[in-house]
């Protein structure tokens, strides 16, 4: 396809888990395709874009092609604290404003485009909005070009959260499992699975105010992109079929191809991958594989509730008492509890007395404070388990490995995600969910020893998350004209948007 000519413009929504996948997309798109490639978004968040690019160059020695332009964004004027422009560490209550707040961006993001027309000659082959980013549909129309709507989430979450925001209200009376609309009778949803905004929302609060116009946008796009393989979510693909009755292109996983190949499950993958993020790590991954190297396979548990959730002081110690009675190794990403600083220093007093020093002398355990280097723990052999708040590239990261999960879901459409694992996939089993529940130190020892322990519920669950892997490798290998389902969508992707130049000319 003659593609080095054609601009893609890419909007990724302002936080963490949004801005990876695209960044993901990205490289695709430039790498097979020769697309020129500019990612918009606000200045906080284009630091970090241009700095992980930088990083990703440097660990694969090739000069990155992606372009990163900034949109002018005041953080207090929208009632946010100063430099926030993505939701990390920002409390719930105001994280509905950084919602609202990125739809000032359309103006100048408008002008950006138009500027870029102008530039090349004429409009981008098209726009990737985020599915938060409804309003670009309409920059897309004014501009000559068409909006794709890119979904970071999986096909059944996704499926979940538009049923959901599209039959408000959910004031259930007294029950406690009610049917989705969309989804078939036998799939029943536990009110605990959907968040306290979302069960108070009535179309009128500022969440509903948000969401459901942009959601509206989005289902004029002219199709969606998914960051999922066909083969592992039939029914919430099914699902989001009906709800959009548009092309939806499956296009995951979104991980470096490098560790997606079959060294990487040995271990081997791992050693040659730089820092995937950008961020600074909590420690450095020679570190972490180093450590997992003493371990034997399939023995570590790892630990991390994503990008930006925390769990409550009493879960955090209840956690910690767990691991340490289960005997099991372990890597667990720790932060301050919620409620307090996510930059601030650790207070030892959130864990049981003098336990990361038992846990370093004994072996047992590496406590990483704020980040690791994730990729690289899921794909070393040692890894045995991965304890997640079920956020969708957590869950993709650890499939694609066929490593199972014991889920914590914690916020967004991380409830929906665990429900589809343990009922559509039968790779994880639930600890817990959200942030007010109490747990034991007996139930979470018991929850990683039914995953970690041979026989039982666990062995089914690996050998679930074992051929689900081979699902994902398989829909990303090319031998020849045969393809993988997700290179097959890419491409066909493509040449559906390629068809577009005729309308348009
Ligand atoms: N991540 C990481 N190290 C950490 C925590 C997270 O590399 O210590 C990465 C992880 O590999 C994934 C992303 O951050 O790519 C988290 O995305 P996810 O969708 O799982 O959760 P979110 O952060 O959006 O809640």
């Amino acid at each position: 396809m003659e593609g080095s000519k054609e601009h893609i413009v890419m909007l990724p929504f302002m936080a963490q888990g949004h801005l990876i996948p695209f960044l993901g997309l990205a490289k695709q798109l430039q790498q097979r395709f020769g697309f020129t490639i500019t990612i918009v978004s606000t200045p906080l968040n284009v630091q970090y874009l241009r700095t992980t690019i930088a990083k990703d160059s440097t660990a694969s020695s090739q000069k990155s092609q992606i372009r990163v332009m900034e949109l002018p964004f005041n953080s207090s004027d929208h009632g946010l604290p100063p430099n926030t422009e993505n939701t990390e560490a920002l409390p719930l209550s105001q994280v509905v404003n950084l919602f609202q707040s990125s739809i000032a961006l359309e103006a100048p993001f408008r002008s950006l485009v138009s500027e870029i027309t102008v530039k090349d000659g004429q409009p981008p082959l098209c726009i990737i909005s985020d599915v938060f980013t409804g309003w670009a549909n309409d920059v897309a129309k004014s501009c000559g070009t068409v909006n794709v709507t890119f979904t970071t989430g999986g096909a059944y979450g996704t499926a979940a959260y538009v049923s959901l925001w599209q039959h408000l209200p959910h004031r259930l009376t007294g029950e406690q499992e009610f049917r989705l609309p969309g989804f078939p009778d036998s799939c029943r949803f536990h009110i605990s699975q959907i968040h306290q905004f979302l069960r108070d929302a009535d179309g009128t609060d500022p969440w509903s105010r948000f969401f459901q116009p942009q959601l509206s946008l989005s289902l004029g796009s002219f199709g969606w992109l998914c960051n999922t393989v066909a083969e592992i979510e039939p029914l919430g693909l099914d699902v989001l079929r009906k709800y959009t009755r548009l092309p939806i292109w499956c296009i995951g996983p979104l991980i470096p191809p490098r560790m997606l190949s079959t060294e990487s499950s040995s271990g081997l993958g791992s050693r040659i991958i730089g820092k995937h993020t950008g961020r600074e790590p909590g420690v450095s991954p020679e570190k972490c594989l180093e450590w997992l190297d003493m371990h034997s396979e399939k023995s570590v548990l790892y630990i991390s509730f994503g990008s930006q959730n925390t769990i409550s002081t009493s879960q955090m110690m209840a956690l910690a008492m767990g691991l340490e009675a289960s005997g099991k190794p372990f890597i667990w990403v720790i932060r301050p509890p919620v409620g307090n600083n996510q930059r601030g220093e650790f207070q030892a007093e959130w864990l049981p007395q003098g336990f990361e020093e038992r846990m370093t002398q004994t072996k047992q355990g590496l406590v990483v404070h704020k980040w690791a280097p994730q990729l690289e723990i899921l794909c070393h052999k040692s890894t045995g388990a991965f304890l997640s708040h079920c956020g969708w590239n957590s869950i993709m990261e650890s499939l694609s490995q066929g490593v199972p999960i014991v889920g914590w879901p914690l916020a967004a459409e991380q409830g929906y995600n665990s429900k589809m694992l343990m009922e559509e996939m039968g790779v994880s089993i639930e600890l817990t969910r959200g942030l007010q529940s109490i747990i034991t130190k007996e139930e979470v020892k018991r929850a990683i020893e039914t995953v970690m322990d041979k026989g039982g519920k666990g062995e089914e669950m690996k050998k679930n998350a074992a051929e689900i892997g081979e699902l994902i490798r398989a829909s990303v290998k090319e031998d020849g004209s045969i393809k993988g389902s997700s290179i097959k969508a890419m491409d066909d992707f493509v040449s559906a948007l390629f068809s577009t130049r005729g309308a348009f000319s």
